[in-house]
């Protein structure tokens, strides 16, 4: 049982990080694996045996490391979310490994371009955005600090969808990222679950003779597991994402079913496999669709079977079961953990309410990420009831609880009792997530200052008068490994050769050992010929995929992500098109050539968004065909941003677009990914920009627009954009030139929607903070001119990024709120 897991052989073909031995492997697999020779092999092929080369050099330090973290019955943190946006494996597996150089090599030495391989791993879509991504950056990060933990999600058949742009718009493409075979995962055909839905609840007398409740579900579907080893960063500690796929029950099998009902059987399995069929394209607003509350509690459901399962294996009883875990909820997607952890104790384990109600309120965490209130997720007591039956008599039993809590703590406040409660009584009982992730977590926690501040005088002000210890700030982070190292490999490796160590790449605070050269001449133009250089990369790649390859030479503009009206991508174009009157009216002007980039999926459901996505392409149109202007302005849009793409754009950005209302943007971590590669940024006091601003310093920082509490202040005292649009006339010109049907071909009423929207409602406040976003691109415009000083500021935003990895994201985690310890494992011994 103990022995460790031994090389096939005395090489070591499938486990050493030899040239050698990489070659045997990767041509063992080609023609093992995918029955290939070198010479006929297709690009898949030749990816999928690299693919598997690498994978096979994780497995050992995985087995290694879970053997040592079962043994050690080291608090294990367990982080649960519906996302989990991973982008390619390969590259970041290498570099984690410490191979790409050999790998390379390796790869040159057979003849084969390393470049075409990489580029041809299509990544798993396993998520919307921003929350999605930052899930696969904190596993990144879990795996390198050296703690042990288990990624817990759904195994979408489909991830978000592919866009392409058809005229103009954005046209939604099925994602089948699973069509070649997904060669980083292995399935674990016995890791399964049943997890039920429907039917109802029922008392009973045990053998004891005690009065129980337990649940009698009218379905049952199976969840099997599939598991992705992730690997530290110059460590070998090798931790484990486990993705849920559903499945019918054996017994819906056709042998074993009855023949009668061929097409019942057929139907039942189908429905069984609709779970984790697809991934809910929208990250904002809840829809209020059956099928996510089942992927929420199929995906909960499984994830607490299996931890239930390690423990009782491990130690026998689940009385320790919060010493043994740490769970932290993304979002309130996962909150039915709470009341499906109480189910399995109490009626499955036979537990008491109390002791039960301790272990879970000990277990759990809960992060928020959203202040929209359109976002605050909850689900109609009807539904949550037919589904989910025996939860909600524990959702109702936690909140008659909870309530008595709240009656004692403030006398005769019943308006506080309701606002407070589990259930929304007004308008359609429904169940509020949030409180019910808020009242089992030991800790609750926003994702950037401001936000973590807003959460407590905002949705959750009730919940900090009540416990306000149980609040806390996690900034979010990014990976340096993907998003400098493997992204932007050139920068990388002046940074190394600069500070003469690659320390860096596991404490980004080390960056600033580059500060002191910031001023230096030749390392300004060397940072400067790396960015022109990405630039030069994109500028191919777009001309690919657009037909239009801009200059490398003109100033890369870039607002990269989810398209929301929140986020503004239309302030960025009404400068836009006011920029393209100015030359106009006077070709002379002494303007800095400009690349304007966009990218970034709109909801199919949005409406505004897809508008918005049409307006980009609309201006970009009558811009870049008309030579009076294009020699100033080009705008583009970057069809299908996704991980893979964002890792093109973020190197060859100069400029990065943060121009969110304030208030209403969370963190962000796009911003990071920006700055770290030396772009500048353009922002609001929002989210995680604040911080950022702070760190690099307000001199090497564009802000403008007001600020949250102008933002509030304005939204009080009534706010009217009609006044914006009549006294501004710069504005007024270029919203009537959109109107105008200039951009769409004469139509005046295309874009109405959109401009109607911002002069009478503008509910992100778009035209109150156009005159000094304005203002500030104007000094944007002279920076520009100063390449001295603009290279400076380029270089100090990425030795200031310290603050931002995910690293210093998860120790704040495991110092504040799991309580848990690096456990390094080591191969020898
Ligand atoms: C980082 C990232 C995001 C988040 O971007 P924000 O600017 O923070 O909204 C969204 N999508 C992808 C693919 C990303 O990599």
């Amino acid at each position: 049982m103990n022995t460790p897991a031994k090389p096939l052989d005395d090489e070591h073909t499938r486990t050493s990080l030899s040239k050698d031995a990489l070659n045997r492997a990767f041509l063992d697999n080609l023609f093992y694996l995918r029955g290939r020779f070198l010479e006929v092999a297709t690009d898949d092929d030749l990816y999928q045996a690299a693919a598997y080369t690498v994978r096979d050099r994780l497995l050992e330090r995985w087995i290694r490391s879970s053997r040592l973290y079962k043994e050690s019955s080291a608090r294990t943190v367990c982080y649960l979310s519906a996302e989990f946006l991973l982008g390619p494996q390969l590259m970041n597996n290498m570099i984690n490994l410490g191979i790409t150089e050999v790998a390379r090599e390796a790869g040159e030495m057979l003849g084969m371009d390393f470049e075409r391989i990489l580029e041809t791993e299509e990544e798993p879509g396993l998520g919307n955005g921003g929350l999605g991504r930052l899930a696969a950056c904190y596993m990144d990060s879990l795996a390198t600090t050296q703690i042990p933990a288990i990624g817990y999600g759904i195994r979408y058949e489909f991830g978000i969808f592919d866009q392409v742009i058809i005229d103009g718009w954005q046209v939604e493409k099925g994602d089948t990222w699973l069509r070649n075979g997904n060669p980083w995962e292995i399935l674990r055909p016995k890791l399964v679950f049943p997890v039920g839905f429907g039917g109802h609840s029922e008392q009973y007398t045990d053998e004891h003779g005690v009065v129980r409740q337990r649940w009698r579900p009218e379905l049952v579907v199976n969840g099997v597991a599939y598991d992705t080893p992730i690997m530290g960063y110059g460590v070998d500690n090798v931790n484990l994402l486990r993705l849920w796929r559903s499945e019918a029950p054996e017994s819906f099998n056709f042998g074993a079913f009855n023949v009668g009902d061929y097409y019942g059987a057929v139907h039942a399995k189908i429905e069984a496999e609709t779970i984790s069929k697809v991934l809910y394209p929208n990250d904002e607003p809840e829809a209020g669709k059956e099928l996510r509350l089942k992927q929420q509690f199929f995906f909960v459901s499984c994830s607490l079977q299996d931890m239930i399962r390690l423990e009782l294996a491990n130690a026998g009883t689940l009385e320790r079961f919060h010493h043994k875990y740490a769970i932290q909820l993304n979002d309130t997607h996962p909150s039915l953990a709470i009341a499906e952890l109480m189910r399995l104790l109490m009626d499955e384990h036979r537990m008491q309410w109390d002791q039960a109600w301790a272990i879970t309120r000990e277990s759990c965490h809960f992060t928020n990420h959203t202040l929209l209130p359109e976002a605050l997720e909850t689900w109609p007591v009807e539904l949550f009831e037919r589904l989910l039956p025996r939860h909600l008599e524990i959702v109702y039993e936690i909140n008659r609880r909870f309530l008595d809590e709240v009656r004692v703590h403030f006398l005769n406040d019943e308006a506080r009792v309701a606002r407070l409660s589990l259930i929304d009584e007004a308008g359609g009982r429904k169940v509020r997530m949030a409180h019910l992730a808020a009242v089992g977590s030991k800790a609750i926690n926003g994702v950037a200052e401001l936000h973590s501040e807003l959460l407590k005088t905002t949705v959750m002000k009730d919940f900090n008068d009540l416990w306000p210890e149980r609040f806390h700030n996690v900034t979010n982070g990014v990976t340096p490994r993907r998003f400098i190292v493997a992204s932007n490999p050139e920068l990388a490796a002046l940074i190394t050769e600069t500070c003469a160590t690659d320390q860096w790449v596991r404490d980004l605070h080390c960056l600033s050992q580059l500060e002191p050269h910031a001023e230096d001449h030749a390392l300004q133009q060397r940072w400067r010929a790396i960015k022109t250089n990405a630039k030069r990369k994109l500028s191919n790649w777009l001309g690919e995929r657009t037909g239009f390859a801009p200059d490398p030479e003109t100033l890369f503009d870039v607002q990269a992500k989810r398209i929301h009206e929140y986020k503004r991508q239309h302030l960025n174009l009404l400068h836009i098109v006011w920029l393209y009157e100015q030359i106009k009216q006077n070709p002379n002007i002494d303007l800095t050539p400009r690349t304007f980039i966009f990218g970034g999926k709109a909801a199919p459901g949005y409406f505004m968004a897809k508008l918005i996505i049409k307006l980009i392409n609309a201006i970009g149109e009558v811009i870049n065909t008309d030579p009076q202007v294009n020699g100033y302005l080009r705008v583009l849009f970057m069809p299908d941003f996704n991980v893979k793409n964002g890792q093109r754009l973020y190197p060859a950005a100069d400029l990065s677009e943060q121009i969110s209302l304030a208030g209403k943007e969370a963190s962000g971590t796009g911003n990071m990914k920006f700055s770290m590669n030396g772009a500048l940024t353009m922002g609001t006091l929002d989210g995680a920009n604040i911080e950022i601003r702070d760190e690099v310093g307000h001199e090497n920082f564009f802000l403008f627009g007001m600020t949250a509490a102008e933002v509030q202040h304005r939204q009080i005292t009534g706010y009217q954009p009609w006044e914006f649009y009549q006294h501004d006339e710069q504005l007024r010109a270029a919203i009537d030139l959109i109107s105008s049907g200039l951009f769409s071909h004469g139509d005046t009423e295309l874009f109405r929607p959109l401009t109607e929207n911002l002069i009478h409602h503008d509910p992100f406040m778009v035209l109150a903070d156009f005159d000094d976003y304005r203002e500030r691109q104007r000094e944007v415009d002279h920076a520009y001119k100063d390449p001295h000083h603009w290279d400076r500021m380029s270089i100090l935003n990425t030795t200031r990024m310290g603050k931002f990895s995910s690293d210093r994201s998860i120790n704040d985690y495991a110092e504040r709120i799991w309580q848990v310890k690096p456990m390094p494992v080591t191969l020898q011994a």
